[in-house]
């Protein structure tokens, strides 16, 4: 007995200075994000992270496993930006999400660092929080651009960092988002993933560990029990934050109608009667058309939508992806104008 009180007395003598060195770390990772956001540089360098831990591998290899060093510094490295992102954000993402309206925005797709720092630039001037960006985009044909993975993930978060905005991020499967978890703040599941239940019991156990909010599409064929059950899919395993994103269903009037969907407008009254989740709306891809997104981000708004998702450019002519339906910030900021007078 008194031999292993002796030694938890070392252990507690070591935790001690861990701490003190991991927080003397932590301020110096601290000092370079910050420079290397103020520089415009990537944040996230995992040629230098997988560097590090190579080199600590050849020096202690013989004391400590691979897996063991990996596992410690994966997890060093991701508190480092968690608490990075913190500081510079006063509110985190479950916070700001119970703010009226939700408003998110930003590009169909990153189409490059430029792109997406000049439209987080002109959104955080309008006041958006919530930075949108597709990295992996499901598209009709496989032969078309899917967007940039990884990468534009990465210039979608430097972007978040410099404006202290929050990352919004379609993924398409778990590996995804498991490569990118730290990146992401708000998961988005598309609608075309949305009965994929297997898919969705996956992105729920992953996001439990911290409740990561989900932004949930409605299928453009599914009904609104369809949509609910989906939503608990997710919720069942341990996350209770989904947003639930309508985004126009397909009908018959999308034979001969200028509209790429159906805007299921009336679907928010539906929902907001069955459930307490959150409930936003999308007129960008429910119309498909840039002159009928204010309109009907409006009509939303006084139906009751908690929030709206909203694609923006620039220049919408020159967006790689679903620019017919894109606004410019300053179109966007007449609606906040509106929702908060
Ligand atoms: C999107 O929001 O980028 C998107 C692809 O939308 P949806 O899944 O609703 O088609
Ligand atoms: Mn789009």
């Amino acid at each position: 007995m008194e031999k292993i009180n002796e030694l938890r007395e070392r252990i507690d003598e070591f935790d001690r200075q861990l701490i003190k060195v991991f927080a003397e770390r932590l301020q110096i990772a601290k000092e370079i994000l910050t420079l290397k956001i103020g520089n415009q540089l990537k944040a996230d360098d995992s040629k230098r992270e997988s560097e590090i831990i190579e080199k600590l591998f050849s020096e202690f290899g013989d004391k400590i496993s691979k897996y063991t060093i990996e596992k410690l510094y994966r997890t060093i490295f991701s508190i480092s930006k968690e608490s990075f992102k913190n500081e510079h954000q006063n509110l985190t993402a479950i916070e700001l999400l119970k703010l009226r309206p939700i408003m998110i925005a930003g590009p169909c797709v990153v189409e490059s660092r430029e792109q997406v720092f000049r439209i987080a630039q002109e959104l955080s001037e309008i006041g958006v929080k919530l930075l949108r960006g597709g990295a992996f985009k499901p598209r009709t044909r496989p032969d078309s651009f899917q967007g940039l993975g990884d990468e534009g993930l990465d210039y979608l978060l430097d972007a978040a960092c410099k404006y202290q905005m929050y990352t919004v991020t379609e993924i398409l499967d778990t590996e995804q988002l498991e490569r990118n978890y730290e990146k992401i703040d708000i998961v988005q599941i598309g609608s075309r993933n949305m009965s994929s239940y297997g898919f969705l019991k996956q992105v729920g156990r992953l996001s439990a560990q911290d409740e990561k909010p989900v932004i949930l599409k409605r299928g453009f064929a599914a009904t609104i029990e369809e949509f609910l059950n989906a939503a608990e899919y997710i919720r069942q395993e341990g996350n209770p934050n989904v947003i639930l994103c309508l985004r126009g269903i397909r009908t018959f009037e999308q034979i001969d109608s200028k509209l790429r969907f159906t805007p299921d407008i009336g679907a928010i009254m539906d929902l907001k009667e069955r459930t307490d989740m959150p409930v936003i709306f999308d007129p960008s891809h429910s119309t498909g058309v840039s002159r009928y997104v204010l309109p009907i981000a409006r009509a939303a708004l006084a139906a009751g939508a908690d929030g709206l998702m909203v694609e923006t450019h620039y220049s919408p002519k020159e967006a790689l992806i679903d620019g017919f339906q894109a606004i410019f910030p300053k179109d966007l900021k007449v609606i906040i104008d509106e929702a908060l007078n």
